[in-house]
């Protein structure tokens, strides 16, 4: 790489970062990705995933790629950044090789882009960290796999009772938002198609079990669809627990307010989240966002903003970890491509044009896409776009998502495995027994 190039560093490989990394021009930029993660997980793929709708390897992509040879990837935590000399302190990050985490080194750079993304909140729920299963990457969507048929090999054991059978098979999923009301679907299809017929002694005893703290679940949704899709998953004997608070957890059984023990097989906590130490740390350099989630603010060129409102110069920040002051944004995988789109591009401009340069001259503006979620039972809501539209059920609804979950694949090779294999399981069911 040549050292004329300015120096762009870029802080995680999720949606926001990966985006940049494959659209960036490599002819004009030296850059850098810093993340412990080297591969980018295609979020809204994990649950089907999970229940073998396709293999694993669909739901990710690696950051190296042949045709990005040219880019550097360092496997690293970024702990801290120094603005004024500009440079990211980092720590190696290898769960394996904890030690070499004392290793620290600096990454300097000519421009900065900040996209750690968020982790999963568990409210401070004493046990949750400890037993539950978070869902964030394909390691986690391989997890719940394991688990499951580990535990219908259980069940299946001679000596097991129905009553114990149903404890172990006992599947709560904690967290009624889009993603744990997905993977519910998901699950619960292959209960009721696959596992019925694999372990025919044994699936009938599976139960799901949906908790959320809310009033309702899929609340992002208007009164009629989230009704709808709570009685849906009600019909299809899921139980949906609104207005329940989990008070702890152990490595068997969650502790209901009111209610007391209730045993279970497996958890799956989904509940929102929280923000990654590294926005704590930034806290008295930065402006951040005070209620709610704690987001590093920008301006509405995702500029970040220093504690008195000046921006930095060169220093960007988007994703989740994100948020521009005064238009705030949810936490998506859609606004943070979005935002990504806005960025690389305008990094592109910067590097073809000599001054005037026009890169940066427009602000971000964000497109708001539909909401859809699948609710199981080829059923899905979609929300309307305004007070006039009612949106849409039905099977419809989960052709919609469906069609649209392809298309968060960005790689044209994958998404033609995909297609493949979802008519393979039409005609031949899924190979979910196989790993
Ligand atoms: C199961 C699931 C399903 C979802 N479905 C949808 C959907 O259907 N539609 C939608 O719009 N959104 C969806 N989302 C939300 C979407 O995934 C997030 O909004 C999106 O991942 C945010 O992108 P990001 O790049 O900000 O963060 P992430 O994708 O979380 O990536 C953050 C990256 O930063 C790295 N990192 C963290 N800390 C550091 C550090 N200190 N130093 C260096 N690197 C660091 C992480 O390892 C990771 O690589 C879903 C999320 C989940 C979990």
């Amino acid at each position: 790489m040549s050292a004329t190039k300015p120096r762009l560093a870029i802080i995680g490989s999720g949606w926001a970062g990966f985006y940049i990394v494959q659209n960036i021009d490599l002819e004009a930029y030296s850059v850098t990705v810093l993340s412990p993660r080297r591969t980018s997980a295609y979020t809204p793929l994990l649950a089907s995933a999970a229940v073998g709708l396709f293999n694993f390897y669909l739901a990710e992509e690696p950051v190296r790629s042949k045709s990005r040879s040219a880019l550097r990837f360092v496997k690293a935590n970024v702990l801290d950044i120094d603005f004024g000399k500009r440079a990211c302190r980092c720590a190696p990050a290898f769960d394996e090789d904890p030690a070499l985490a004392q290793e620290e080194f600096e990454v300097v750079y000519d421009y900065l882009v900040i996209a750690p993304g968020c982790m999963p909140n568990t409210f401070n729920t004493p046990g949750v960290e400890e037993n539950a299963i978070f869902i964030k990457n394909v390691s986690d969507a391989m997890r719940v796999r394991k688990t499951l048929f580990d535990l219908l090999e259980k069940a299946s054991l001679p000596h097991i009772t129905p009553e114990r059978a149903s404890e172990l098979l006992h599947i709560a999923i904690v967290g009624g938002g889009p993603t744990g009301i997905e993977l519910t679907a998901e699950l619960d299809d292959l209960r009721k198609d696959e596992l019925k017929a694999i372990y025919p002694l044994v699936a009938e005893y599976m139960n799901i079990s949906v908790y959320d703290v809310a009033p309702h679940i899929l609340s992002a949704y208007d009164n009629r669809l989230h009704e709808y899709a709570s009685n849906q998953l009600e019909k299809r004997h899921v139980d949906v627990a609104t207005n329940t608070q989990i008070e702890h957890v152990d490595k068997d059984a969650l502790y209901i307010k009111d209610k007391g023990r209730v045993p279970y097989g497996m958890l799956i906590w989904a509940t929102g989240n929280k923000n990654v130490p590294l926005v704590e740390k930034l806290e008295s350099d930065v402006k951040v966002s005070r209620r709610g989630l704690k987001r590093i603010l920008t301006d509405d060129r995702l500029r970040v903003l220093k504690p008195d409102g000046e921006f930095y110069d060169g220093v960007f920040a988007l994703g989740d970890a994100a948020d521009i002051e005064g238009a705030s944004l949810p936490t998506t995988a859609e606004v943070a491509v979005q935002k990504a789109k806005y960025l690389v591009g305008n990094f592109n401009l910067r590097a073809k044009h000599g001054p005037p340069n026009p890169a940066f001259r427009e602000t971000f503006k964000y497109e708001q896409k539909q909401l859809v979620s699948y609710i199981g039972a080829h059923d899905g809501v979609i929300a309307g776009k305004g007070p006039n539209d009612p949106g849409w059920t039905g099977r419809s609804a989960w052709l919609a998502w469906r069609s649209g979950s392809l298309l968060w694949n960005r790689n044209w090779r994958s998404r033609v495995v995909i297609v493949l294999t979802w008519c393979l399981n039409r005609v031949f069911g899924k190979e979910i027994a196989k790993m």
